[in-house]
């Protein structure tokens, strides 16, 4: 259905949402656990491109990671808002949020379409930290952006399917206990629609190494625990397959715009952060007698960087009451990924011209955040196909691929 300017509007017309710092008590937990976790811990990581095993667990005990679990399997069934703080706090914090960030968004796929027997099989054990779902076998060397031409095969055999294939950038598929895998069960030029075909499966990830799964770490510009899996023979049981078979894209899909929301939200929360970092080190910083600050062509771009967050943050806020309120939210969730990841690598930018030289200092933790603000623009998804969505689905304009 077209999602035209004006139904928008309309939609937008009844939904409340809440200005100032919302949910302030569960910021201020969050902040709590970050505060155990300093620069020297995320300058470590980087270093070592190592995981933050021990954040993750922290914030397993604290119940962060099953905020958007439903109570009746262990978690707090608190709104995707939430969820949304917990990353941006996490973030504004200087701590490092992607780590665990794919179980809130992979999540609603298990919730809305998995079994029951599904749901309680796994989500009490995901809320109490023994199982981590944290990565997501999407992408593909081949397909790209065009996630209906991947390869990777599942078929059928007795009560399992067998899995062929690669998948590429699956990050954090080393500390996760659980992949969130999309494979082709029928073959593109079987099915009428090339979005039909798809399935996905909750991909049980230990002991799977030499038991057709081969997972191969990619260093990366930032440290994302990214890594490359070859599929082999793959026994998944067909108990994992999540839904019906062949339905696998359109619950995917149905996810992306909580996750949308919640990237969106982290991303602010970095911005935030650099920003702050900046603004102080501008007041510090004395040149020519005077605070660098003091000059309009540090000032300004801080400036419009308050602004430019502001307005990701408004629409991370609306995006995520309409999600709330049911209603569709495609376009917003969209335009607020859009404007939070430009903001962050704004941001990102302006920190490190305020910093000048000492930007590029490693102990200042402004060039790991500069490196880390620059996927937001590429993943999860890249702008262009942001800007695609909304020029077909909000302006109206022919489909561009
Ligand atoms: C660090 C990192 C972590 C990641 N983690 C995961 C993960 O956990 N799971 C997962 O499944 N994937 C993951 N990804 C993959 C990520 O989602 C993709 O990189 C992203 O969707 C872009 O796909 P691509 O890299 O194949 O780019 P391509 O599709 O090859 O696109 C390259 C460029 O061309 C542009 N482009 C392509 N088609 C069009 C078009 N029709 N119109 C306009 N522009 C176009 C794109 O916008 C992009 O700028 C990760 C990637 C990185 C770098």
């Amino acid at each position: 259905m077209q999602d035209t300017v004006k139904e928008r509007q309309h939609r937008a017309a009844s939904v409340a949402v809440a200005l100032g710092e919302d949910y302030p008590e569960l910021r201020e937990a969050v902040r709590r656990v970050c505060a155990g976790f300093p620069s020297a811990y995320w300058r470590r990581l980087d270093e070592e491109r190592g995981y933050p095993t021990e954040f993750i667990r922290a914030l397993t005990e604290g119940g962060f990671l099953a905020a958007l679990i439903p109570e009746d399997y262990g978690g707090s069934g608190l709104p995707l808002r939430a969820g949304a703080i917990i990353l941006e706090e996490i973030n504004a914090s200087g701590c490092t949020a992607s780590a665990a960030h794919a179980q809130m968004y992979i999540m609603g796929t298990l919730l809305r379409h998995g079994s029951p027997e599904q749901k309680q099989r796994f989500l009490p054990r995901i809320a109490s930290g023994e199982l981590r779902l944290q990565a997501f076998g999407v992408s593909e060397p081949a397909s790209g952006s065009d996630t209906t031409s991947l390869t990777t095969r599942a078929e059928r055999q007795g009560d399992h399917y067998v899995v062929t294939g690669q998948k590429i950038w699956t990050s954090r598929a080393m500390h996760s206990d659980l992949m969130l895998l999309l494979a082709r069960t029928t073959p593109r030029d079987s099915v009428k629609k090339r979005t039909e075909g798809l399935s996905v499966f909750l991909a049980e990830l230990p002991g799977s190494s030499g038991k057709g799964v081969e997972i191969r770490p990619i260093r990366t510009l930032l440290n994302h625990n990214t890594t490359e899996v070859f599929f082999d023979g793959f026994r998944i049981p067909a108990a994992n397959l999540i839904g019906e078979e062949g339905q696998g894209l359109r619950y995917i899909l149905d996810g992306m715009n909580a996750e949308r929301i919640l990237v969106a939200s982290e991303c602010v929360g970095d911005g935030r952060w650099l920003l702050n970092r900046a603004v102080d080190y501008a007041r510090e910083r004395q040149v020519f007698a005077r605070p660098i600050g003091q000059n309009q062509g540090v000032q300004f771009p801080l400036a419009r960087i308050h602004a430019e967050l502001e307005a990701a943050d408004m629409m991370c806020r609306r995006a995520a009451a309409l999600f709330e309120a049911g209603a569709n939210c495609g376009a917003d969730a969209n335009i607020a990924k859009l404007l939070a990841s430009e903001a962050t690598w704004h941001a990102a930018e302006a920190a490190m011209q305020t910093f000048g030289g000492f930007g590029f200092a490693q102990e200042y933790d402004v060039e790991r955040k500069w490196r880390e603000a620059r996927i937001y623009q590429v993943a999860p998804v890249s702008t262009n196909l942001i800007l695609a969505h909304i020029a077909q689905h909000v302006l109206g304009l022919p489909r561009s691929y």
